[in-house]
């Protein structure tokens, strides 16, 4: 190969490369005249976060659907209110978070067994809309509608459940029937809540639940409501809240709903008194029960107010537990 020939095209190389080198400074700063302003003129699209998660459980597909989230102010005024805020404000600050502040978001969890769709809980209803409401939406992405549903299941009657079961008088799941807790369905239907501090909730059983009595199955602690899911007393949130054990193909998830509503606060200290427990100290017994039971079977479980995808383990962790969302496990 001729040396001179090889040095003068090395020699335009390096030259070529300084020039575009040039090039892509005075694009990117706009310097020269005739170059290309960068112009950043995207629009920022705001935070986006997923709200629909799709995954397998034996023979079940599993979808947890994010109803909507909702900001709240003090967490000590909710999820300690036997405690001193300090405290309340001392683990918040060690797990990273705010004070003052907190998320409170609703999934509700649909279950395909392979000849039945059951869906658990029904999110607030247009109540909440924008913010939450948003359940029958978001079913569509996950490949479900609301007439897909064969079967719905009440895990207690506190608005952020029952809300999304009627819209404009009717119901949303035309093709379903129900499954709720008897002791749960006569607490709030009876006659005498619709005064006092009952008042508003019994009031939206009235409009939401009574009305689809006749379609509805009441159950009790052992009973199934199909093959592979199976009711639980878990009393305390409210007078017949039930939670229920999934199983299939050698897998099992437990859905808690209500039991535990905070996933650091309630989940470390499930003695901590909570706000929206009708019974506290029944509450407190609750989820010692539930989250003891759960992390001794190592099972993973879905939480109604755990932030999403609302499904993780609980490990022992001094007086309570360390929620441990889920990652992969659930794909294996
Ligand atoms: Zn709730």
């Amino acid at each position: 190969m001729p040396t001179e020939a090889f040095s003068t095209d090395r020699r335009s190389l390096i030259l070529g490369a300084g020039a575009a080198g040039a090039a892509a400074v005075a694009a990117a700063t706009g310097v020269f005249a005739g170059a290309r302003p960068a112009l950043a003129a995207a629009p920022k699209q705001g935070p986006m976060k997923p709200t629909v998660y799709r995954f397998t459980l034996g023979d079940f597909e599993v979808v947890t659907v994010q109803d909507g989230t909702v900001p709240m102010e003090n967490p000590a005024g909710t999820f300690g209110v036997n405690q001193t805020p300090e405290a309340v404000s001392e683990l918040a600050a060690a797990n990273f978070l705010p004070a003052d502040k907190l998320i409170n978001g609703y999934t509700p969890t649909l279950v395909n067994t392979g000849s039945e769709v059951v869906l658990f809980d029904t999110g607030t209803g247009a109540a909440r809309l924008p913010a939450a409401g948003n359940l029958a939406e978001r079913l569509a992405a996950a490949g479900y509608s609301p007439e897909s549903v064969d079967v719905v299941v009440l895990t207690h009657m506190h608005g952020d459940h029952i809300g999304g079961l009627m819209a404009d008088g009717k119901p949303v799941f035309p093709n379903a029937r129900y499954v709720t807790g008897a002791t749960e369905y006569d607490f709030w239907s009876a006659p005498d809540r619709l005064t006092g501090p009952t008042e508003g909730g019994a009031k939206l059983v009235q409009a939401n639940v009574v009305p689809l009595a006749e379609k509805t199955t009441f159950v009790k602690g052992g009973d199934s409501v199909v093959s592979g899911i199976t009711a639980v007393e878990a009393f305390g949130h409210s007078p017949g809240h039930m939670i229920y054990n999934l199983e299939s193909g050698g897998r099992r998830l437990v859905l808690t709903a209500d039991t535990a509503n905070h996933f650091v606060l309630s989940m470390q200290r499930p003695d901590w008194h909570v706000r929206f427990d009708m019974d506290k100290e029944k509450g407190v017994a609750a989820r010692k029960a539930v989250l003891g039971m759960i992390a001794a079977d190592q099972v993973p479980f879905v939480g109604y107010h755990m932030p999403f995808p609302s499904v993780g383990y609980l490990e022992p962790m001094g007086e309570g537990y360390r929620f441990v969302p889920v990652a992969y496990q659930l794909d294996l």
